[in-house]
C-alpha cells in the first residue's frame, strides 16, 4: 500500500503512471482541499474531482480538470441569465458537485461524502480529503488586502503582485488531518509527495495537524514540480516567493526537508543543486513517461 499527497495537476500525472504498476486498491491519495469553495449552492472540490475522474477513467487529460467531452449548457445558460460562475463547471461534473453539496448538507463529513461518490463511480483506490474542515487559501496584496486564491488564479490569471499567502479555516480553528489520513499514512509502505504546487497543494496537507509528525515516521519521497528551474504550469513561482521561499527545487526541498527521506530533482535543473537529491527526468508528457518515473520511485521504496 502506498500513499500519495496530491493537488490537481502535477501529481495526478504521476498517479496515472503509478496505476500502470500497482492495483488501484493498493493506492491511497490524500488530496488538498484548500482550493475548495461553495459556488451556486454547490461544494466544489477541484483537486478531489480531478483525482476521482482520473481513477474513474473520465478525466479530461488535455486540461487536467473536468470530465472528458462534458457539455457546458448550464454554465452558458446561467451566463445568459446574467451570472458567470467563478469556475466553469461542465454539466456532468456539476452533478458530482450537486450530490457532494447535498451529502454535506445532510450532515456527512467531506470524507464520507467522497467515499460514497468514489464508490458510486466504481473507484477502487482510496481517495481521502486531507481534512473535514473548510479551509481556504488567500493571497495577500500590497496594503495587506486578502484575495481568495481562486479569484487570484482563475479570474486574474495571477496578474497581481502578491506579498504573502495565508490559510484560514472557516471557523478559525486549527486545521487538522482526519483520522483516516493519519491511519493511511501509518499503514503505508511509503509515501510519495507528488510534483504539485508546494504552496497551494502540498503545503495545506502538511499544515494539517498530525501530518508532518506521521510522515517523519515513514519512508517519504518528494518529487519537485520545478523543471529547469521553473514550474511547468501554474503560479508556483510567484506563490513560492510570496511565501518566503526560492521558486526552485531547492526552495521546494526547504519546505519538505523535515519530512522527506529522498528528494527527486529534475535532470534539467541547473541553478541550485539540492543536497542529496536524486536526479530523474520528471517531465510527464505521456503515460509512458509517467510510468517510467513511477517505476524509479517505487524502486526506492523499502517494501515489506
Ligand atoms: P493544481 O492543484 O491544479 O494547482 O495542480 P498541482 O498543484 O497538483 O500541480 C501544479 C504543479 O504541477 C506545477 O507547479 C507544475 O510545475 C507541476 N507539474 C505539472 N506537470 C508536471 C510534470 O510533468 N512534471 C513535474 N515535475 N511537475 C509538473
Amino acid at each position: 500500500m502506498i500513499t500519495v499527497l496530491s493537488g490537481g495537476t502535477g501529481t495526478p500525472k504521476l498517479i496515472r503512471g503509478l496505476r500502470q504498476i500497482l492495483q488501484d486498491d493498493e493506492i491511497t491519495i490524500v488530496v488538498n482541499t484548500a482550493e475548495d469553495l461553495w459556488m451556486s449552492g454547490l461544494y466544489v472540490s477541484p483537486d478531489i474531482d480531478t483525482v476521482q475522474y482520473l481513477f474513474a477513467g473520465l478525466l479530461n487529460m488535455d486540461s487536467w480538470w473536468g470530465i472528458r467531452g462534458d457539455s457546458f449548457e448550464t454554465f452558458h445558460t446561467m451566463e445568459r441569465l446574467g451570472y458567470t460562475e467563478p469556475l466553469p463547471l461542465g454539466d456532468r461534473d456539476r452533478a458530482t458537485n450537486i450530490v457532494r453539496a447535498e451529502f454535506l448538507r445532510q450532515g456527512m463529513t467531506l470524507t464520507k461524502a467522497t467515499e460514497k461518490i468514489t464508490k458510486a463511480y466504481g473507484i477502487q483506490a482510496t481517495i481521502l480529503p486531507m481534512s473535514d474542515q473548510e479551509v481556504a487559501t488567500y493571497v495577500e496584496l500590497d496594503g495587506g488586502i486578502l484575495m481568495h486564491y481562486q479569484e487570484y488564479w482563475v479570474n486574474r490569471r495571477g496578474n497581481v503582485s502578491i506579498t504573502g499567502v495565508i490559510r484560514r479555516t472557516r471557523d478559525n480553528s486549527q486545521l487538522a488531518a482526519t483520522s483516516e489520513v493519519i491511519t493511511a499514512i501509518k499503514e503505508s509502505d511509503g509515501v510519495i509527495i507528488g510534483p504539485s504546487n508546494p504552496v497551494t497543494s502540498i503545503g495545506p496537507i502538511l499544515e494539517c495537524a498530525g501530518v508532518r509528525e506521521t510522515l517523519q515516521e515513514k519512508f517519504t519521497i518528494a518529487v519537485s514540480p520545478f523543471i529547469g528551474n521553473r514550474p511547468i504550469s501554474g503560479p508556483a513561482a510567484a506563490l513560492m516567493q510570496a511565501w518566503g521561499y526560492a521558486p526552485t527545487s531547492y526552495g521546494t526541498w526547504e519546505v519538505y526537508k523535515d519530512v522527506v527521506n529522498m528528494f527527486i530533482q529534475d535532470t534539467r535543473d541547473t541553478e541550485i543543486e539540492v543536497p542529496c537529491a536524486h536526479r530523474l527526468d520528471t517531465m510527464m508528457t505521456t503515460e509512458k513517461k509517467a510510468e517510467s518515473l513511477a517505476w524509479d520511485l517505487l524502486s526506492y521504496f523499502p517494501w515489506k
